[in-house]
């Protein structure tokens, strides 16, 4: 019997107004619950929840806030393995990938709840004597996040860790593919034992529920993660109400191989960056830049390693890659793949769905591999897929123009062994983010994550302590204990001569 959830709201599972709709595994096609969309009243009334439940929880001593987080992490920790099956299910990302979703919500939240104790202000001293200045980390208020699917349980951990922490109660609106694990991640919370209306959760339409919440006078802040399209019209609608609104819209990461790189690592690095969650990551490695000294042994490397991935139901442990998310997702990836054909760029491997068998039945696209140039659409859209695009570049120079040439800036990557090299890339990539010798993706949860460019405004930086300032704004507080009036820049001079 399929599950039917409701909405969450106010500390209980409640039932909805509106239309229901399915959630099915995107390498089967089996339904695996039914959700509520959402209406317009319903979310107003969870941001008015939200609304009454910030009295309290702003009060809520930090550290005490952080004591239910952890309580959170134990019982994530304690049900990784299931929690990873319904990320797997949903998602598609084969199992050791889902069970590293579910660890990330469980790093993130330790790491979270510790800034209860720490959540460092400044304090420095008066121009006048007998005062003393300090700063604080205020709340913000409400928030609404809203996610995306590919990281179906860590980006709303990131996102609610953050805001717990800082004292905000969210309203979260997960990604209408993979609303299961997000009823899972909440499921949690409520055994944590949060209080009413510090956490809720509004499954459905992004129009009526993500815009909704983006609109509500009640919300304070927005945090995004998705495409960027939708991204920038979120921008805009925070915008009117002068909110804080952190973005997070993805990117076409570069691979620099120099000629000196160590080709064995470069390509498990490259298998690992491009393949991984079917190429559905925002920091996915969708560009190999290769210096043309090595092209064609890269290139010949990378095609027998591409050939050799075994796609199928990630749910099996033998499985390299599973599907993509959904049926958009694979037209959206075929579509690029035939941009590519008719744009003339070289296909290398893959370029087809794959068919026959179970595959009738799920979203498998065999991992593909272009020759591209350097201004066609492949070498800069993102595609958001098994999709790698390599590109011959002349030297070190040539290397960081292509891949500075994209109008994203999230992560990137160099492969060399060469001290000069590696630190001309961290200086010269514009990205948010740059690894050396490691692939494009593997961001880990205390430092700062986030891009430059259209990946989003550079003062959004998740994870890290960056995190907390998408939830708090600085007060600056002055205490007199002179007990006369000083005025500050006016009575400098008086100081001075006294
Ligand atoms: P979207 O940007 O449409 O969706 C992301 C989230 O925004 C979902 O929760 C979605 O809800 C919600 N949303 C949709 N419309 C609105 C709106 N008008 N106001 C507020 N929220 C809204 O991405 P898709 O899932 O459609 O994927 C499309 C492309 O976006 C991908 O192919 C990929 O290129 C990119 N993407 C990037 C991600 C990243 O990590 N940066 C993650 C996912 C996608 P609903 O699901 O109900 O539509």
């Amino acid at each position: 019997m399929v599950q039917e959830y409701g909405l969450f709201v106010g500390g209980k599972w409640r039932k909805s107004e509106g239309k229901r709709f399915e959630t099915r595994n995107p390498a089967t096609s089996e339904i695996l619950a039914t959700f509520p969309s959402a209406t317009k009243a319903e979310v107003d009334e969870s941001a008015h929840v939200a609304k009454a439940a910030f009295e309290k929880w702003k009060k809520t001593p930090a550290p005490r806030r952080g004591e239910l987080m952890l309580e959170a992490a134990r019982i994530f920790r304690r049900k990784k393995e299931d929690l990873a099956r319904v990320v797997t299910t949903e998602m598609g990302k084969v199992l050791a990938e889902g069970r590293g979703d579910v660890q990330e919500v469980i790093d993130f939240y330790e790491y979270a709840a510790g800034e209860g104790r720490r959540m460092f202000g400044e304090t420095t001293p008066s121009e006048l004597p007998n005062k003393m200045c300090l700063t604080v980390r205020m709340p913000v208020g409400p928030v609404g996040l809203i996610t995306p699917w590919n990281f179906p349980m860590a980006i709303p951990a990131w996102k609610s860790g953050a805001a717990l922490i800082a004292g905000c109660p969210f309203v979260l609106k997960p990604s209408s593919l993979t609303p299961l694990c997000a009823a899972k991640f909440v499921e949690v919370l409520e055994e944590a034992g949060f209080p009413p209306g510090v956490v809720n959760m509004l499954t459905g339409d992004g129009a009526v529920v993500g815009d909704g919440l983006v609109a509500h006078p009640d919300i304070r802040a927005i945090s995004f993660t998705g495409g960027v399209e939708t991204g920038k019209h979120v921008y805009e609608s925070a915008a009117k109400k002068m909110i804080k609104v952190g973005l997070e819209l993805g990117g076409k990461n570069p691979i620099l191989a120099m000629e000196d790189a160590n080709i064995e690592l470069l390509m498990d690095g490259v298998m690992f960056g491009a393949f991984g969650t079917a190429g559905q990551r925002c920091t996915a490695s969708s560009r190999l830049i290769v210096h043309q000294k090595i092209y064609d042994q890269v290139v010949d490397e990378l095609v027998e390693r591409a050939e050799k991935l075994r796609v199928g139901n990630p749910i099996d442990p033998k499985i390299d890659m599973g599907p993509v998310a959904s049926a958009d997702q694979e037209k959206k990836v075929l579509e690029y793949i035939e941009i590519g054909k008719k744009e003339g760029d070289k296909l290398l491997t893959g370029g087809q769905k794959l068919k026959g068998g179970a595959y009738d039945k799920g979203f498998c696209i065999a991992p593909t591999v272009f020759a591209v140039d350097r201004t066609k659409r492949l070498a800069q859209e993102e595609i958001f897929g098994p999709v790698l695009s390599v590109l011959k570049a002349r030297d070190f120079d040539d290397a960081v123009a292509i891949a500075n040439s994209v109008r994203y800036g999230l992560s990137s990557s160099i492969y060399t062994n060469d001290l000069r090299w590696a630190f001309r890339a961290m200086n010269d990539l514009e990205a948010g983010i740059t690894y050396v010798n490691a692939p494009t993706i593997g961001a880990e949860v205390h430092l700062p994550f986030g891009g430059t460019k259209e990946t989003g405004p550079t003062d959004t930086r998740e994870a890290g302590t960056t995190a907390l300032d998408e939830f708090t704004y600085w007060k600056t507080i002055y205490v007199d204990y002179s007990g006369r009036l000083q005025r500050a820049q006016i009575d400098t001079e008086k100081i001075v001569g006294a």
